[in-house]
């Protein structure tokens, strides 16, 4: 009940309450209430009086001068007289006025002036205080709540009159809802929330800026259901839309660049621009870029494509165009289109020429407005067949001898984006199937794979990395696959696991194979169990294939650099042959100049050997650990490299580019 007067209010009741019991009164009248507002400097009356250009002690003085003093009371046994009462009930009619919540001594203020016999009344008069006057301040400042503070205890008749006051707003709150509810259907805040599909602080900052009607029923938010829907109805439209023009100019644009002829001109700019966002897809997917960049800057929106692994300009679209693209796209991911102002993630699930696409969507705030990336997931090509990566048949062969072993670990390592995934996907659709148990845990589980059980995990909800991993155990399972191994507890366990006889797959983040073996011993796994359990591990990388529409061969006989790679294939497992060719693209209209189309991976397959394992016990370096592997039969990721050159699949300039890039 307490809480339905503001803790100044109730200082300013206590300092009344003295101050009539010190002028020899047992009835706080409303005099008393208007000099304690004077003591209490804080209250928002008092800063009222001060904005109406008044000096609190002026006002004491004034109010005082009119006061006749009796013999003094002990502050004890007060009572509010029947004028403090009305100006009390009054202050109450006030605080609704102002649908506020609660009594604070500014509506005390204003009840003390509308119950006008009496001292105050006369004083604030004479002062030239008005209503009005008083009415308008308090509608100028904003309201920025009350610091909680230790109030002395009132006595008791005046409790009891507050918390009768107190009372009779609930009672008149339960009223107006039940009478609210029998006319129309109403929302709690939190079923707004809901039927928004928005957060809370986004509701509140709506409120706050009249974009949403809400009824203040007492303490609590009501919404008409009809004031909601038309807000949805409104939104889209609360987006600034492009100008036609502008969007009639991008439209052809991206018709160009797809090659269509679209003569449909009409629709609205709303139209217009899911046209657009679509037409902007359709690019990405055609360029079969794997990223969509949408950056805004001053003057305009810049579009880029990464495609082939380096970031390409596409456009720069007018700004005109960014507030009702970026909706759309929000929208489509469905993200809340209102908040702009946190980060959000969200997905589009495309189909595009009968192929599924999933787009993830993230959208950031930055100086210009909203940035958005999009990660674009070809289910295809995740979900490759081993036979369709760009394997050497002899990897090929090594990697599925891998997959059919019992138990052990086989690794996929390289950096992101490297292809360790699509491989490590592409191993598991191979051989999970009727026979074998396959269970998987990922973060997120990105594509359905047939007779797996994915399970994603749920890092707030407890279900972790280990905690699934561990559950895992109990299903009697012959593989499991683990997305990320960043731990020492996950890597323990799954070291653990593969000792007992499952088959553990899981990639890591290193530049080579025989990196991994040493990335496992820094995660804190014992050297024995590494050597004991590892089968194999595959690194990966992902080089731009040469054009075939201009590719070219480039004769680097008698050149020194040929020495160079010769030596460096050596060296990796791979003799170049004699009068090897080596192609370039010089570009042409199909790869748009740039000599590259599509891509193709790069493997470096390390199988378990006798001398490794020893190598590993003495947690040999890098560099001997290579050359085992070399011995053992493993052809490097540079080696792998020259030889595609070679078979002219890329160049020798996007090999040394990639494989030379180190990582952490
Ligand atoms: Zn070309």
């Amino acid at each position: 009940m307490w809480q339905r007067f503001t803790e100044r209010a109730r200082q300013v009741v206590f300092h009344a309450q003295a101050r009539a019991a010190s002028v020899g009164t047992k009835q706080v009248e409303p005099e008393h209430l208007l000099i304690a507002m004077t003591d209490v400097p804080e209250c928002m009356a008092a800063v009222i009086l001060e904005r109406l250009g008044l000096r609190l002690d002026a006002v004491r003085e004034e109010v005082e001068g009119r006061i006749t003093i009796k013999e003094s009371y002990a502050a004890q046994d007060m009572t509010l007289s029947p004028a403090a009462q009305k100006a009390v009930n009054l202050a109450y009619e006030e605080a609704k006025r102002f649908k506020h919540d609660y009594i604070g001594a500014e509506h005390l203020l204003l009840g003390i002036l509308r119950e006008q016999t009496g001292i105050a009344p006369q004083a604030l008069a004479h002062l030239g205080v008005t209503l009005e006057a008083v009415r308008e301040q308090l509608q100028q400042m904003q309201h920025k709540g009350f610091t909680p503070e230790e109030v002395p205890k009132l006595q008791p008749g005046l409790e009891s009159r507050m918390a009768e006051i107190a009372a009779m707003m609930d009672a008149e709150d339960d009223k107006r809802l039940e009478e609210l509810r029998r006319q129309e259907e109403l929302l709690s805040l939190d079923e707004a929330v809901k039927f928004l599909g928005t957060s809370k602080p986004t509701l509140y900052r709506l409120l706050g800026q009249d974009e949403i009607k809400g009824l203040k029923v007492g303490r609590q938010w009501r919404f008409r259901r009809a004031d909601l829907i038309a807000y949805m109805e409104r939104g889209p439209v609360a987006v600034a839309a492009a100008p036609k023009e502008d969007l009639d100019m991008e439209l052809a644009f991206f018709d160009q660049q797809l090659s269509v002829e679209e003569t449909d001109t009409s629709g609205d700019p709303e139209a217009k621009t899911i046209r657009l966002a679509h037409k902007i897809m359709q690019l990405a997917i055609g360029a079969k870029a794997s990223d969509i960049h949408l950056e805004p800057n001053a003057d305009d929106f810049l579009l880029r494509l990464r495609v082939d692994g380096v970031l390409q300009e596409t456009r720069r679209l007018p700004s005109s165009t960014r507030e009702s693209l970026t909706a759309r796209f929000k929208t489509m991911a469905e993200m809340d289109i209102n908040e702009k102002r946190l980060p959000q993630d969200g997905r589009i699930p495309v189909r595009h020429e009968d192929k599924d696409f999933d787009f993830r969507v993230a959208v950031i705030p930055s100086m210009y407005g909203e940035a958005i990336t999009m990660r674009i997931l070809a289910r295809q090509d995740v979900l490759i067949g081993l036979d369709k990566l760009g394997l050497a048949p002899e990897d090929l062969r090594q990697i599925r001898d891998l997959m059919h072993q019992p138990n052990g670990i086989v690794v996929a390592t390289g950096p992101t984006g490297s292809g360790r995934t699509t491989l490590l996907y592409s191993c598991l659709r191979e051989t999970a199937d009727a026979e074998k148990k396959t269970l998987t845990v990922e973060d997120p589980v990105e594509f359905a794979l047939p007779y797996t059980t994915q399970t994603q995990v749920n890092k707030r909800g407890g279900l972790t990395f280990p905690t699934v991993l561990r559950a895992f155990l109990r299903q009697d399972p012959d593989i499991l696959l683990v997305g990320e191994m960043r731990d020492g507890e996950t890597a323990q366990i799954a070291v653990e696991a593969s000792l007992t006889g499952h088959l553990v797959l899981f990639p890591l983040h290193t530049g080579d194979a025989p990196s991994a073996l040493l990335r496992l011993l820094d995660m804190g796994i014992e050297p024995y169990p590494i050597s004991a359990t590892v089968k194999g591990i595959v690194a990966t990388r992902l080089v731009r294939r040469v054009c075939d529409g201009c590719k070219q061969p480039v004769d680097l006989s008698g050149e020194p650099t040929l020495g160079y790679i010769a030596r460096l294939a050596a060296e990796g497992g791979y003799e170049i042959p004699d009068g090897a060719v080596f192609v370039r693209g010089t570009g042409c209209e199909q790869c748009r100049g740039r000599g590259y189309r599509g891509r193709t991976g790069l493997y470096e397959v390390l199988t378990m050997t006798e001398a490794l394992a020893e190598a590993v016990l003495r947690r040999a370096p890098v560099e001997e650990l290579t050359k085992l592997a070399v011995a053992g039969g493993m052809r490097t990721l540079l080696a792998d490299g020259i030889r595609k050159a070679v078979e002219g699949q890329t160049t020798i300039e996007e090999v040394m580019r990639v494989v030379t890039v180190s990582v952490g």
